[in-house]
């Protein structure tokens, strides 16, 4: 049977705040600047009165704090801002001294109300920071310390450490390539476990230290990209660990080289075209008439490798019919870069061979990238060769480098959006909501919006 009940201001204005446990004095509309606001007057109940805003405990009053304060809810309808007002009086805490008291409509700290916090971490997981800041009409830097506070009310959920078998370790880079996090995730879980300021040997230690001796021993292996303050930190902490190394960091290595043959070729090409026209009469005004700017051989490397990066650089089978065509033809006219090209595909296929073969897979890539006369490939499979044991590891255990990629990029691109926070920390507690696995309600809604 239906029940109806008859409505009341109060019982409204608690529906809307999503808290029970309150008092409302009154509800007015209140305009300013021709915008209509609703704004609720309450007070805590007795039971929550007087109670410390960092740990809850009751206390005695000590002053008046700061008058009347306002919390900004959820809107009505999307267009009716609603406040809630009350008095913020401080207590005396024997641990924290002076401190607001604790409301249970909102954060410690907070200017906006538990439900208003809650939907906009909700919504970071899903939403660009621009769709947010509109619909939520509040600037993007202020979603940073709400995103913070509901991290640190989720960060006990899901035993983070626990059952770490399989974990990589990563560096990454925020502020335009300037400064560096230290990242390391469960590869069970495809989960990102633990997040610090900076890299190196001391970062990495404070990693294992929070890791009591049965979760660093039940670490079996450790990926990374090779650096040596990962394995040594790693040697210390888990010395039974097996290292090795995530795919994409080994054929990036070889990409870079790529890279860097290509614009070599592309310099070349174009200090050769400055040659050639150099003895030419210069050219009239007007257009050249067609034949006679039959183009030189220079002149056309020059506009065949300008556009090969994305060519080169892309696994070949994800390219377009027109991008094939263009890494054929560079792959068919510039010996140089085809040997490159060859050497980075060569590595890549490796880590698609059964473990026994892999050993045997390097040593001859070794041999033809000493033999290619490139430096830099001479200068790799020096380093390949020190990373011999990690890449057989990584090829053994099945390291899913698909996996490590996509984790990598959702911290990339969670780092890109947390870019407008001025603080570390929020970006950090960013990073954890969105890629530490947590599961984050929309208020009211606990049921059916898992994130
Ligand atoms: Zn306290």
């Amino acid at each position: 049977m239906r029940e109806e009940s008859p409505v009341t201001i109060t019982s409204l204005a608690k529906r809307i705040v999503g808290v029970n446990r309150l008092a409302v004095e009154k509800v007015e509309i209140e305009e300013s600047e021709g915008e209509n606001s609703l704004v609720i007057h309450v007070r805590a109940t007795k039971r929550d009165r007087c109670r410390c805003g960092i740990c809850g405990k009751k206390c005695g009053r000590y002053d008046t704090g700061n008058g009347r304060r306002r919390w900004r809810s959820l809107d009505i309808g999307n267009s009716l801002r609603v406040y809630l007002e009350s008095d913020s009086p401080r207590v005396w805490c024997p641990k924290h001294g002076a401190v607001v008291q604790m409301v249970p409509w909102a954060r410690h700290g907070a200017k906006h109300t538990k439900n208003f916090e809650d939907t906009a971490a909700w919504m970071s997981l899903h939403l660009s920071r621009k769709t947010i800041s509109e619909y939520l009409r509040i600037s993007w830097d202020t979603v940073g310390p709400m995103v913070r506070r509901v991290e640190q009310e989720t960060s006990g959920q899901n035993g983070r450490f626990d059952g770490l078998v399989r974990i990589g370790i990563d560096e990454t880079s925020y502020k335009k390539g300037h400064k560096y996090l230290t990242v390391v995730i469960n590869h069970d879980t495809g989960t990102v476990v633990w997040v610090a300021k900076g890299i190196g040997n001391e970062v990495l230690e404070r990693f294992f230290q929070e890791l009591t001796p049965g979760q660093r021993n039940s670490i079996e292996l450790v990926s990374g990209d090779g650096a040596k303050w990962i394995r040594e930190t790693v040697g210390n902490y888990c010395p039974k660990a097996t290292f090795c190394i995530d795919p994409f960091h080994v054929v990036s290595w070889c990409e870079d080289i790529l890279d860097a043959v290509r614009k070599q070729e592309w310099n070349e090409a174009r200090r050769k075209v400055a040659e050639e026209s150099k003895g030419k009469p210069k050219r009239g005004k007007g257009r050249p008439k067609k034949d006679t700017a039959a183009k030189t051989s220079a002149q056309k490397a020059v506009e065949r490798i300008k556009h090969s990066r994305y060519p080169l650089l892309m696994n070949p089978e994800n390219l377009s019919e027109s991008y094939r065509a263009k890494l054929q033809e560079v792959l068919l006219y510039d010996r140089r870069l085809a040997t490159a090209y060859r050497l980075k595909e060569g590595l890549r296929a490796i880590f698609q061979l059964p473990p026994e073969e892999v050993r045997s897979a390097l040593e001859k890539w070794r041999r033809r990238a000493w033999s290619s006369r490139i430096p830099d490939f001479v200068e790799l499979q020096r380093k390949i060769k020190r990373h011999m044991d990690a890449i057989v590891a990584t090829v053994t255990h099945q390291i899913s480098n698909a996996r490590v990629e996509a984790v990598n990029n959702k911290i990339k691109l969670t780092i890109r959006m947390g870019y407008g926070f001025r603080n570390l920390d929020n970006l950090v507690a960013l990073i954890y909501l969105r890629c530490g696995g947590r599961v984050i309600y929309l208020p009211g809604r606990r049921i059916d919006s898992v994130a």
